[in-house]
């Protein structure tokens, strides 16, 4: 089992890190070939604007949005998150949510909590929530699912095949939302 990571800008190399300690191989996406043979993608944090660039520049954005359009596994954090929101209309627009970006104030642009209402097929009483200049989301879908909320806020969300957080689990050590991401969502549809 292969996991691509979009490795043009961001928290590419944690991503690989987390999963890689979970056993499984990974493998950078820089252009659409490099989709080839993948079982799952992930969409890193880092800046979206930046991000949304390069995809453009290197055609990953059609074949990215292709590929999950037809039900590849995907796990997006933070920026990533940014690009599948529906109604940021320079993405995706693949995940029924609403997003505002940098929507934590100044004060609290960055901060580090652990979160609490979580979902039990997380398998984990808490969640430790890294956000840097995290987005906010304002509106979920009839389909998608809330694992995760931080003060009344959805902060991770699932709908079908989609997987995505506000925050970075992969700048912790607790391996527990990469590993639901693994066995829940990419090895059912492997096998
Ligand atoms: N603020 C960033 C953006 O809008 C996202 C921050 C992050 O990924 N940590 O793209």
């Amino acid at each position: 089992m292969t996991i691509g990571i979009l490795s043009i800008q961001g928290s590419f190399a944690e991503h690989h890190r987390m999963l890689r300690h979970l056993g499984v191989a990974t493998r950078e996406i820089r252009t659409p070939m490099d989709m080839a043979h993948v079982h799952g993608v992930v969409l890193p944090g880092g800046e979206s604007t930046t991000m949304t660039r390069l995809l453009e520049e290197t055609g990953l954005d059609k074949a990215l949005a292709m590929a999950i359009m037809h039900g590849m596994p995907t796990f997006a954090t933070c920026a990533g998150t940014i690009l599948l929101a529906k109604n940021i209309e320079s993405g995706m627009q693949l995940l029924d949510i609403d997003v505002t970006r940098n929507a934590y104030g100044r004060q609290q642009a960055s901060f580090d909590v652990e979160l609490t209402h979580v979902d039990a097929s997380l398998q984990a009483d808490t969640v430790r929530g890294v956000f840097i200049r995290a987005p906010k989301i304002t509106r979920t879908g009839d389909n998608v699912t809330t694992l995760v909320s931080h003060e009344e806020h959805p902060v991770l969300v699932q709908e079908n095949h989609i997987l995505a957080a506000t925050f970075h689990p992969e700048l912790t050590r607790q391996y527990t939302i990469h590993q639901y991401f693994l066995e829940r969502m990419v090895l059912p549809h492997h096998t």
